[in-house]
């Protein structure tokens, strides 16, 4: 069976069910030493800065 588009459906709040394909990437990596992070929504991985060495990080 195929779902549509869920529209209709509200609270679909449980425990991390709601996964989407809103971007281009779900991780974002750095180039520089290879830490990976979950991407946030609406945050490119180009706006984030590794945690570890500060490098820009990117899609991965
Ligand atoms: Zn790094």
């Amino acid at each position: 069976m195929q779902r549509g588009s869920g529209s209709g459906r509200g609270g679909g709040m449980g425990k991390g069910g709601g996964r989407q394909h809103l971007g281009p990437a779900q991780s974002c990596r750095c180039p520089n030493c290879g830490y990976t992070q979950p991407h946030q929504p609406g945050v490119p991985c180009v706006n984030q800065a590794c945690p570890k060495c500060g490098a820009t990080m990117v899609g991965a």
